[in-house]
């Protein structure tokens, strides 16, 4: 470890040790997803283009990883116990899915509006759902609420040091398989992803500039960039419901500060046109938050030309009627 990880570690920051320990955690239990290329986006956006797509991820997206990592990590007295988590979706249904791998109860507090599709399919890991209105109730006093009264612990969506470092592990192993790269675009929401695949850069290929994507209805993220400081705004409306944060975390943001180039933001129609591309063209089911960087990328929001650019496909949930309905 070096000086500045020590330091980091003592204000509770992950570093790429942390990364490293969180990849042989979830070996075997999480896939190693698969990196495509399309001719098609290199010749659209003049650049050489790297998928990586986190939507085949074992309960269709990143987020299985970081709660893989961080229900592995407990102790045997809280396993027993169960976890909790709050979140519109896709961290639900990961710490529904990793608990029930690991034989540990779940309790998910989740909108009362999410996706169909994605309430369902946490109740069918086996986890206990208890649903919410996302724009009247304060989630994480609900959800604090209930893992005091239940002894249970909770697991925050990307504010935690063991979720950014299994988040991270998606970085890693695309820079493992092509190589250092000039860029590396990813979907930001409250900032796991972007937080851990910078710290996988920052090791493993330390010159790639490291774009976050938010959707333009919610741009805290690149406020709080320019201020210097974590910005919070009033939940977003998009249909990137898996970015709807309306702040950035206190362990995200210093990593995001330190090693982030720029955070843009796209709007909703050019994330349709990018799952019309990746149905039509690369036969892929990217969800609307998926989409953000690859967005970023095709609209040259990102000045992607003549690079070697990692763009994080981030999950695949969406349910075919609400996929239907985008065209
Ligand atoms: C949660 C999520 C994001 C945002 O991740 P953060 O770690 O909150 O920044 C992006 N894409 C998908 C598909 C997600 O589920």
């Amino acid at each position: 470890m070096t000086a500045a990880d020590h330091v980091n570690h003592a204000r509770g920051l992950p570093s790429f040790a942390d990364v490293d320990a969180a990849r042989q955690r979830i070996l075997g239990i999480a896939h190693r997803t698969p990196v495509m290329t399309s001719r098609t986006a290199n010749a659209l956006t003049g650049a050489h283009l790297f998928f990586k797509c986190e939507n085949f991820q074992r309960a269709g997206a990143f987020k299985f990883r970081g709660a893989c990592n961080a229900i592995a990590a407990l102790s045997d007295e809280a396993r027993a116990r169960g976890v909790a988590a709050f979140s519109s979706g896709n961290h639900a249904q990961a710490i529904a899915y990793a608990a029930k791998l690991q034989g540990v109860p779940a309790t998910i507090l989740m909108p009362a509006d999410a996706p169909a599709m994605k309430l369902a399919a946490t109740r069918g890991y086996g986890a206990e759902v208890i649903t919410y209105d996302r724009y009247t109730e304060d989630r994480e006093a609900l959800g604090r609420v209930l893992a005091e009264e239940r002894g249970l612990t909770l697991i925050p969506p990307f504010d935690h040091a063991d979720i950014i470092a299994g988040q991270g592990t998606a970085a890693a192993e695309l820079f493992e398989e092509v190589g250092p790269l000039d860029m590396l675009i990813v979907p930001l929401g409250g900032g796991g992803l972007t937080a851990g695949s910078a710290l996988s850069a920052e090791k493993l290929s330390p010159d790639c500039e490291i774009y976050g994507v938010e959707p333009e209805a919610g741009d805290d993220g690149r406020q709080s960039l320019k201020a210097g400081e974590i910005v919070t705004i009033a939940v977003p409306r998009s249909i990137a419901d898996g970015a709807l944060t309306s702040r950035l975390g206190h362990l995200t943001f210093p990593i995001i500060r330190r090693l982030v180039t720029d955070i843009l933001t796209v709007p909703d129609d050019a994330l349709v046109e990018a799952m019309r591309f990746f149905a039509e063209r690369m036969k892929l089911v990217v969800e609307p938050t998926g989409c953000l960087g690859a967005a970023a990328a095709f609209t040259g929001t990102v000045p992607v030309a003549g690079k070697r650019v990692g763009v994080i496909l981030s999950g695949g949930n969406v349910d075919m009627a609400s996929f239907a309905r985008f065209f």
